[in-house]
């Protein structure tokens, strides 16, 4: 099966544990305001190849890749879940670990789609879970998407039958996310999951910026500095503190 990349990367160290070879898929429904990809959005701008081309160029660095495996990426690779769902079977019959980064947009508990997620489920090992903002309101702001898509796919991450082990990642930017009470309220909400196993609190930064002159595309965010990182430090403390509310408050 063929699918629609933007790029790759052979020695990705951010993407998951281990050294990852990472694949950048073409195509996003979102329209994230500080989203540093926008060359990724159209999934016609991507470049096809084959399960078999990416897996055979996979080997050339496996002796590297040991401890780690292979990240999809994007854009947002659900948009092509049926190449991604080749892609994961095949890497897992070769004894690949695999992780998915997403959003979680465009999931769905219904009908045809549901049951290729619940395929999916079954050949991935990690996913890494971007909550852009625990508001629907202030999710679409942020992103034009839908807040409940992501929150279900991580629902349905969490059941037995397709359980898999999450990291969670939140990028905080001023005057969006970077509010008490929303961190406090992500925290909440995340205390509630046991198959949670990091959380990454990213502070805002503008090296997308120079890539929306080259596309003709004005960024959203001009202007905006980037947030320094004790931000994110201060911010995962009182993401923290609503975790351990959560547990505290379902002990009771
Ligand atoms: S989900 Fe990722 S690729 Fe899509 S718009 Fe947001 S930041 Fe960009």
């Amino acid at each position: 099966m063929n699918g629609f990349i933007h790029s790759i990367e052979t020695m990705g160290t951010v993407d998951g544990p281990g050294l990852r070879y990472v694949v950048f898929t073409a195509g996003c429904p979102l329209r994230c305001k500080y989203c540093h990809n926008p060359d990724t959005w159209n999934i016609g701008n991507g470049r096809e190849v084959s399960v078999n081309q990416i897996l055979d160029d996979y080997d050339k660095y496996r002796l590297f890749l040991k401890n780690g495996g292979i990240t999809v990426t994007g854009g947002e690779p659900l948009v092509q879940i049926d190449f991604l769902i080749e892609l994961f079977k095949s890497a897992k019959d070769k004894g690949i670990h695999t992780c998915l980064d997403t959003s979680g947009a465009t999931f769905s508990n219904k009908g045809e789609r549901y049951k290729k997620f619940i395929e999916l489920s079954k050949v991935t090992d990690l996913v890494m879970l971007d909550i852009k903002h625990i508001k629907p309101d202030g999710y679409y702001e942020l992103t034009k998407g839908n807040l409940d898509e992501t929150l279900a796919f991580l629902d349905f991450l969490s059941k037995k039958e397709t359980y898999c082990d999450v990291w969670i990642r939140h990028v905080i930017v001023k005057g969006y996310t970077y509010k008490k009470d929303y961190l406090y309220e992500l925290g909440y909400h995340l205390g509630g999951y046991k198959n949670i196993k990091a959380l990454d609190v990213l502070p805002y930064h503008i090296m997308g910026e120079s890539k929306y002159a080259a596309l003709g595309l004005e960024y959203p965010l001009k202007g905006m500095e980037a947030m320094p990182k004790e931000n994110a430090i201060k911010a995962r403390k009182i993401i923290e503190a609503g975790i351990v509310k959560r547990l505290m408050d379902d002990k009771k």
